[in-house]
Order: C-alpha cells, then sequence, then structure tokens
C-alpha cells in the first residue's frame, strides 16, 4: 500500500516562521500549476507500481486556497490514474479563513474525509506576531463549520514554545483547543528556521527565542492534558483519540512507498528518495516540457539504519533492535548507550524493541542522534 502527497504551493501570507515552500504570488500562473499537477499525476502512473493507494494528502503551502474546479480537476486526475482504495484516508490541509459552509460542503462531496487545519493558536497577538491569516474567532468557528458538513475526522496544529508563552497560556491553549471535539492534535514547538522573518529577528536580537527549558515545560504539559484527555500520544508531535492517528504520517514512519507531485514534494520507493525543485516557475517549464527537474539520493545503509532509528523512537511503535541489525550490524557500544538511557530514564528496551519514555520523548532528536552510526 502506498500514499500520495500532492503540494499546493499557494499561501496568502508568508508566516513569519515557515520555511516550507510557498508563494503569495501565485495568481498569474495558479491555471499553469494546477495543470502541471495533472500533468505530473499522469506522467509518473507507473511510479508506484499499480500498488493500492491508501492514503492521499493534500499539503502545502495552503491547499485550502483551491477552487471547486481546481480540486476536483486534481482528484479525478488522481482517480483515473491510480488504483485508489475504498476507505482511503484523503486529507487537506486548511487554514480557518477559507473554511466555509460553501467550502467544506465540497470538500465533504470530493471525497475529502479528513482535514487538517492550522489554528496555530487561540491567542491574537501570537497570531498577529506568526503573521497568521485569521483571527481566533475564525479559528473557533471553523471547526463547527466542517464538522457540519459531515467531516468527521478533524486534526488541528497548534503551536507551543513562543518567546514569553506563560505555562499557563500555553495550558490553556490546550484546554481551548480540546473544547472543539477534534479527533486529532499535532502541536509543533516554535524552531527557528534560517532564511526566515523569525531568524531575521533572532540575528538582530529583536527577539528572544525561549528557552529549552521552558519548551521542555511546554511538551510535558501538552503530554499531560491530552493523555487525560483520552489522546494517544503516537508521535512525537501527534496525539489522536482511538482509531483517529494519521495513516498518511504513520505510512511515512513506517517506511511505506509514497509518491509525492508539485514543486518541492519528496517521493520514496524503498531505495531511492526524490524531490522536486523547489521553484513553481522551474517546475511548471520542466513539466510541460517532460523534462521534470528533480533531485535523488540512494539511502545508504547507514541512511537507512538511521532513520529506522529516528523514525521509530519518535513513534509509539519504537525501534525493533532485530530490524536495526536486518540493515547492520550494532555499533559495539550500542547496548552500554541503552543501558545509560534507561538509567536516565529517557528509554526502555522491552522484548527487543526500543521506546523513550515520556520523558526521553522531549529529547527524542538528540537521543537518536547519539545512537546514529
Ligand atoms: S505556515 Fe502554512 S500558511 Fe503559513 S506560510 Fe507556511 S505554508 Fe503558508
Amino acid at each position: 500500500m502506498a500514499g500520495i502527497y500532492i503540494h499546493i504551493p499557494f499561501c496568502k501570507k508568508a508566516c513569519t516562521y515557515c520555511d516550507f515552500h510557498f508563494s503569495t504570488t501565485f495568481e498569474k500562473y495558479r491555471n499553469d500549476l494546477v495543470n502541471a499537477l495533472c500533468e505530473e499525476l499522469i506522467e509518473r502512473k507507473d511510479t508506484l507500481a499499480n500498488q493500492p493507494i491508501a492514503t492521499i494528502y493534500f499539503g502545502g503551502g495552503t491547499p485550502s486556497l483551491l477552487t471547486e474546479e481546481e480540486l476536483i480537476n486534481i482528484l479525478s486526475t488522481l482517480r483515473e490514474n491510480y488504483d485508489v482504495q475504498d476507505g482511503a484516508e484523503v486529507t487537506l490541509e486548511a487554514n480557518p479563513d477559507d473554511i466555509d459552509i460553501s467550502k467544506t460542503d465540497v470538500w465533504a462531496k470530493a471525497g475529502i474525509n479528513r482535514l487538517s487545519v492550522g489554528l496555530q493558536s487561540f491567542n491574537t497577538e501570537s497570531l498577529e506576531w506568526m503573521n497568521r491569516a485569521h483571527s481566533v474567532e475564525q479559528s473557533i468557528a471553523c471547526i463547527g463549520i466542517a464538522q457540519a458538513a459531515g467531516i468527521k475526522n478533524i486534526s488541528i496544529d497548534l503551536i507551543y514554545g513562543l518567546p514569553n508563552m506563560s505555562e499557563e497560556v500555553w495550558r490553556e491553549e490546550i484546554r481551548t483547543a480540546l473544547k472543539l471535539g477534534v479527533q486529532h492534535i499535532s502541536a509543533y514547538c516554535l524552531t527557528v528556521e534560517p532564511n526566515t522573518v523569525l531568524s531575521t529577528w533572532v540575528k538582530k536580537e529583536k527577539i528572544q527565542p525561549a528557552s529549552n527549558e521552558l519548551q521542555h515545560e511546554h511538551f510535558t504539559i501538552l503530554q499531560e492534558e491530552l493523555v487525560n484527555a483520552g489522546f494517544e500520544h503516537y508521535e512525537i508531535s501527534n496525539f489522536a483519540l482511538p482509531n483517529y492517528i494519521s495513516k498518511h504520517n504513520s505510512s511515512y514512519w513506517k517506511g511505506a512507498h509514497y509518491l509525492g507531485i508539485g514543486p518541492s514534494a519528496h517521493s520514496f520507493d524503498g531505495k531511492y528518495r526524490s524531490w522536486n525543485v523547489s521553484n513553481n516557475q522551474r517546475y511548471i517549464k520542466g513539466i510541460v516540457s517532460q523534462q521534470p527537474e528533480y533531485d535523488f539520493e540512494l539511502l545508504t545503509k547507514e541512511n537507512r539504519f538511521n532513520e529506522a532509528l529516528l523514525t521509530g523512537l519518535r513513534t509509539k511503535w519504537g525501534v525493533r533492535i532485530a530490524v536495526l541489525e536486518s540493515i547492520l550490524p550494532l555499533p559495539q557500544e550500542f547496548y552500554q548507550q541503552i543501558k545509560a538511557l534507561e538509567n536516565k530514564g529517557w528509554a526502555e528496551l522491552l522484548e527487543g524493541v526500543l521506546y523513550l519514555t515520556n520523558e526521553g520523548k522531549s529529547w527524542a532528536d538528540k537521543i537518536a542522534q547519539d545512537l546514529f552510526v
């Protein structure tokens, strides 16, 4: 089983922290870009070697900026050229300011059965600071609108670790989110990525990022509040009610094959990882001339070992030691390192599977890096 990711590189505004590929001046070529997405879907239809498609994910950018005609055009091209399974999970990322009754009806009728809504915060000041295009009122109202349209699987994104965000304010944000009756919450710690407005502010000392201690405290509050509310913490940044784990993202973490369509989209076929050019005009030109611009890498055994370790440790499924051994012999000091992690209370080795504890999850990336070959 495989998944298809479609990248829609359109945004109304540039959020201060965002390093995804997007453009805010897309109107002049939006038709060409949507046509190129359809064309790429057709050109690459043999890439997944007729594997059934279990998940489709519209990410971005802002897929909720697609018109009804554009969305249906892409989805029907996909369905005509791929073996989409009955009951496939079809997710669309949406921003609150794009969600209204007519759009949600269109989405539901088009077969979108999961919405991932970029709420980020319920605090006006924070939304303005992040340069988000929506208000707190829109964030709250949009979920009811989507639920009324019959979309029963809704995820929201939240951001924590903002400079000056107190523990009380963060706890209140989570409690407000819980009142919305959503099935899935993704919460990300604010990170300062290069080439963002945020990184310029940090360089100019206009702001001081939150300390590691505060970010750790926010993460602890997040786990406490959501687990108490019945959510399962199944990946470092992701929490779901029973039966609402994101199938698309989980398949990435489990090493499934996926096809990425659109500028900057990544694909993986079990051996090679490839990624399309992160430039809209060059992407369109490449598809139209049938000379697509992309790069690729063959995953070495070391890459595969490290990836299995990192993705496994970040999830509730942990990392099976036998899987690591099937890729490469374990480094000599491996079990000593595990023992040290167990002594710190950060990890547990149970029946051949290495898991992080709640405390260890705060340091998942660092722990994985220390164990990399
Ligand atoms: S966070 Fe989302 S809406 Fe904001 S610039 Fe990035 S892709 Fe666009």
